[in-house]
């Protein structure tokens, strides 16, 4: 080749690799909610750019090259989170013990379920979920990889890997010769040492934030057990979030630093008073009982749906008044016949209702707890620029009906239009 063409072809290559020009998509949305303040703007434009909010006003002009997408007559708003997800888990149905996926399915068919799971919560407006383990060999880990990659268009995920706990995982009272089958799913740590190495190997596989199951046996983690924990987490930049009911196991988790108490059914009125001074997040997984009494019984902690679902509203109804700061979860994991998971992780607003929380707060709860819970406020959770345009819309006012959100018709997805309104 001579030294001619071999200049034009490297030109034609750079050319070939030069990205195209960035098409802006202006968003005209007719009432814009920002859920940290709680109020709502009319007429106003979105502008968006590789993905991300690069203005919002309502003056912005409107680049003619622009493609633009009315939601004039829109409630528009940040896209919705969900702070305890398990994408990758759905009991089998059935009297088969809650064990038994661990023994019927692969890793791989657990990070497809996770992928359909989480696009089906996608399209139904949330954009963002933390997903706190039951995801067998790192199944959520392989799933983030492969969205990361732009395979698939999917929510951000933040993953736990595998669930750190007492030796038992979250089983109860098996025979020994079975032998430690739980540890396709859990990581046996009982000691501060113990707890440190498994938080090693879990972010060694990619874990995003740390997942304790402190008190699902009769013997649960101390408090030093803890604070172990959330120096290690704390240490590599992640957040330790604590599966625990009540009790002194409580005592522990709130005292020994974690970033959130998950569940937390049986908080007393000082461990939430406890909470809102050390600024413990409640990530309170308020099961409507029609849920719960489809749940598997073998938790002997989740046996009486009616009992247990009235504990939770008195306990959510504290938890609000007392101002403790809350990030939604929702930790659904059952399937319902003809009901989505999104219908099911919805079917949670009534409970938030029951308990008295605002519309407002439900929504704050929603999208900007979570996004300081997630550690990601700076990146997602509010529509400004230089957020990452994770944007939902809906025909009607969610602080008048917070049922509303059943009907989100349109949701973008880091600037990608994932469900064009309809
Ligand atoms: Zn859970």
């Amino acid at each position: 080749m001579s030294r001619s063409m071999f200049r034009k072809l490297i030109a034609a290559l750079v050319l070939f690799a030069a990205p195209a020009a960035a098409q802006t998509i202006a968003i005209r949305a007719g009432s814009l909610i920002d859920p940290a303040k709680g109020t709502v703007s009319k007429g106003q434009v979105i502008l968006v750019e590789n993905g991300k909010i690069t203005s919002v006003g309502a003056g912005a002009a409107i680049p003619k090259d622009a493609q633009v997408i009315d939601l004039s007559k829109e409630w528009v708003m940040p896209g919705l989170m969900d702070a305890h997800t398990h994408v990758t888990f759905e009991e089998i149905p059935g009297k088969a013990p809650f064990e038994a996926m661990y023994l019927k399915q692969s890793t791989a068919y657990r990070s497809l379920q996770g992928l359909y799971t989480s696009r089906v919560l996608l399209n139904a407006g949330f954009t963002t979920m933390r997903d706190v383990g039951n995801e067998a060999e790192y199944a959520c880990i392989e799933l983030r990889k492969a969205l990361h990659e732009g395979w698939f268009t999917g929510p951000t995920l933040q993953c736990a890997g595998k669930i750190i706990g007492p030796f038992g995982g979250q089983s109860k009272g098996m025979p020994e010769e079975v032998g430690g089958f739980w540890l396709h799913e859990y990581i046996d740590a009982d000691s501060p040492d113990e707890i440190r190495k498994a938080i090693h190997q879990n972010i060694y596989y990619g874990a995003d934030v740390i997942k304790l199951a402190s008190d699902n046996s009769d013997y649960f983690y101390t408090e030093e057990e803890i604070r172990a924990a959330a120096d290690e987490a704390h240490n590599a930049g992640r957040a330790l979030a604590v599966h625990v009911y009540g009790g002194k196991a409580a005592d522990n988790v709130i005292r020994g630093g974690a970033d959130s108490v998950e569940h937390g059914f049986e908080l007393t009125v000082d461990q939430l008073k406890l909470m809102k001074e050390k600024g413990v997040y409640l990530v309170g997984t308020d099961f409507p009982e029609a849920h719960l009494a489809g749940l598997n019984p073998s938790n002997d902690k989740l046996a009486d749906a009616k009992k247990l679902g009235e504990k939770i509203i008195a306990r959510l109804s504290n938890a609000n008044k007392i101002g403790v700061k809350m990030a939604f979860g929702s930790d659904t994991v059952t399937g319902m016949p003809g009901r989505t998971r999104a219908d099911m992780v919805f079917d949670y607003l009534a409970v938030w209702r029951a308990a008295g929380v605002s519309p407002a707060d439900i929504l704050k709860a929603m999208t900007t707890n979570c996004a300081d819970l997630l550690r990601i406020n700076k990146e997602r959770g509010t529509i400004a620029a230089g957020q990452y345009a994770d944007i939902i819309a809906m025909p009607g006012d969610p602080f008048g009906d917070i049922e509303t959100l059943r009907k989100v018709n349109f949701v973008m997805k880091d600037g990608k239009v994932v469900r064009p309104v309809n």
